[in-house]
């Protein structure tokens, strides 16, 4: 797993040639935005990376929805014990 969001963002090279110039076709730049002592840090991924880092980033969200869930559940859980006491 890996902390953090995936971001696709993009952008023009500015080189007037390339074929981003005319703001149709963009590159795509992909990063991985996390906290890093409290502070919100993104950081390149090269294009290889990419899929592996998007995977391990939706299996950590994935894992934080199902610890989210069985927070709740144990939750109620423990308040149904108390009233029944
Ligand atoms: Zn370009």
């Amino acid at each position: 797993m890996l902390p953090g969001s995936f971001v696709e963002r993009k952008h023009s090279c500015g080189r007037p040639n390339c074929h981003c110039a005319d703001g149709k076709i963009l590159h795509s730049q992909y990063q991985i935005s996390v906290l890093v002592d409290g502070k919100p840090k993104a950081f390149n991924i090269p294009a290889e990376l990419v899929e592996k880092v998007r995977e391990k980033t939706d299996m950590r969200r994935r894992f934080d929805d199902a610890a989210a869930a069985i927070r709740d559940i144990n939750l109620k859980r423990l308040l149904r014990e108390k009233e029944n006491r």
